[in-house]
């Protein structure tokens, strides 16, 4: 596959067009592999705002009036273009996240799982319907698109976290603004681009890219209804907390630390096979990433040697090469932020059995590289237990039986992706019932749902009601519309000053 080579500014887009930002604010956009600056961010400012929220505001009546199954014939079209770009729009991930190309591949299709959910719509919008709620009286249900709305993402999804959001949002009859991360901005101009090549009128879907300046001024705009966000906990609090004073409706999806059971009657290749892709793929920079494994019985002794030669042997380097296991990290800062806990785990006095820190790969001396590491004996008072690392360290804690695995998930602030790896079908099904996370997965690793069932975490993984996408998406995006209707000719004479009740 042919590497992503664009050295162009990249700035925003609003109105169908690409466009420079207001300000004169810059930032470096990075190839964390090499370490190279081939593009230069242009960071939003509010008036860059207001020109796309004018932009979505003018387009809103327009496109909420187009009938369903035409929206929906928008989005088959974009279904086929993601489809047929998916490999150029992979590439343009890999040169800024860094991971590794068949793993950026994987992103892309997992957007488009929601894009074709999203073609559904006509389906999923139609109401419910009672007739003769009263004499001659019929009433129904109906959901109306909410106006313009907005989606801020992080930088570890680039393509499928604004997936999450747009296609949804617009098939329902919204209007768009996303913001996406500035670590990796391209691949929503490139999805923006194909969404007008798909017949979306300007105005349906704008990208304004930047920073805090640009999120608070949604957060501020009266005429922005909802936001979607993903990311860091503390943002998603602030998210959250911020739209609600503004009267938003706020859907604010948070960080995680994932644990994986592995009971004693588990298959342990394949538990140790979960481990290492979930715990080092994408070099942990997954919000369903496996970054705890709680070993229950004597189930440590038999698997940490083994999940230890096979953390000393992940194949790391640029994620363009095609049997990379692992990419760089995203950032310089978010490499050291990593190294940092490797350090500070062994000060809390955590047993460090491998350790990635300082890796160089060979050509790439300037990337952002660590390699993968592995913790026992780690406790839950440990900073490196409780605090979301977000990069490819996994913490074994040693467990006596599954109670004790369960009251440690629990006790956990977040909750996000859990797996529970067992043969045994009451222990499964106690685990799912029993376990306060949003999602579960049972031999699965990271249990993301598909489309049409809806993600979202549990605890402080999730601030709001709604999951993202799957129908939960589609309430979220619409508001619900209840219609009580009769005609003259059925009409009872007489003004009624009491309750109406059926009659
Ligand atoms: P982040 O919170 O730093 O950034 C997310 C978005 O918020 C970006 O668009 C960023 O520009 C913006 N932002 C950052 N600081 C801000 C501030 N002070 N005020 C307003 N906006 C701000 O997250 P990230 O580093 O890009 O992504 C990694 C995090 O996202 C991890 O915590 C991960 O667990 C989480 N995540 C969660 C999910 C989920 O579904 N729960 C999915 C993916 C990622």
């Amino acid at each position: 596959m042919q590497a992503f080579n664009d050295s162009a500014d990249v700035g925003h887009f609003i109105h169908g067009k690409r466009v420079k930002s207001a300000g004169t604010r810059t930032q470096p956009v990075f190839n964390p592999a090499t370490g190279a600056r081939p593009r230069t961010l242009l960071l939003g400012e509010t008036a860059d705002v207001e020109a796309a929220v004018a932009s979505a505001k003018a387009a809103f009546p327009a496109w909420s009036d187009t009938p369903p199954i035409r929206r929906a014939r928008v989005m088959l079209r974009f279904l086929e273009l993601m489809n047929k770009h998916k490999d150029e729009l992979a590439a343009i991930i890999t040169a800024e996240h860094g991971k590794v190309f068949s793993d950026a591949q994987g992103e892309v299709s997992r957007g488009i799982d929601v894009i074709e959910f999203a073609c559904g719509i006509p389906q999923l919008l139609k109401g419910d319907y009672t007739e003769q709620v009263s004499t001659g009286i019929d009433n129904w249900t109906t959901r109306q698109a909410l106006g313009v709305v907005a989606g801020i993402t992080p930088f570890n999804f680039p393509c499928m976290v604004p997936c999450w959001m747009f296609p949804v949002a617009i098939a329902a009859g919204n209007t768009f603004i996303l913001k996406p991360s500035e670590r990796d901005p391209s691949a929503a101009l490139f999805m923006a681009e194909l969404l007008q090549k798909a017949g979306l009128p300007d105005g349906v879907f704008n990208v304004v890219q930047g920073d805090k300046v640009v999120v608070d001024a949604l957060l501020a705009h009266p005429d922005v209804k909802a936001v979607s966000f993903v990311g860091s906990t503390p943002i998603a609090n602030y998210i959250y907390e911020t739209g609600a004073k503004n009267g938003k409706r706020v859907q604010a999806l948070g960080g995680a630390k994932n644990h994986m059971v592995v009971m004693p009657d588990a298959d342990l290749d394949q538990a140790i096979d979960a481990l290492v892709g979930a715990g080092y793929g994408s070099a942990g920079e997954r919000c369903m990433a496996i970054s705890v494994a709680v070993l229950v019985g004597d189930v440590a002794d038999k698997i940490i040697p083994r999940l230890a030669e096979r953390a000393r042997n992940l194949v790391v380097k640029n994620g363009m090469e095609p049997d990379a296991e692992m990419g760089p990290i995203v950032t310089r800062q978010a490499l050291e932020r990593i190294e940092g806990y490797i350090k500070l785990g062994v000060e809390e006095g955590a047993k460090l059995v491998v350790d990635g820190r300082g890796l160089k790969v060979a050509g790439h001396e300037d990337g952002f590289f660590t390699g993968g590491t592995l913790f026992d004996n780690v406790t839950p008072e440990m900073r490196i237990y409780k605090e979301e690392i977000f990069g490819p360290v996994l913490a074994c804690v040693r467990v006596k039986d599954f109670t004790e695995a369960v009251d440690l998930i629990n006790a956990h602030e977040f909750g996000n992706g859990v797996a529970c790896y067992t043969r045994d079908g009451h222990v499964a099904r106690e685990f799912g019932r029993r376990i306060e996370v949003g999602m579960v997965g049972i031999n699965v690793p990271i249990p993301v749902p598909m489309a049409w069932h809806g993600f979202g975490g549990w605890k402080r993984s999730l601030f709001g009601d709604m999951h993202a996408y799957g129908e939960e998406g589609v309430r979220f995006y619409t508001k619900q519309k209840s219609i009580m209707q009769r005609w003259p000719e059925s009409t009872e004479k007489g003004a009624e000053f009491a309750m109406p009740t059926a009659k």
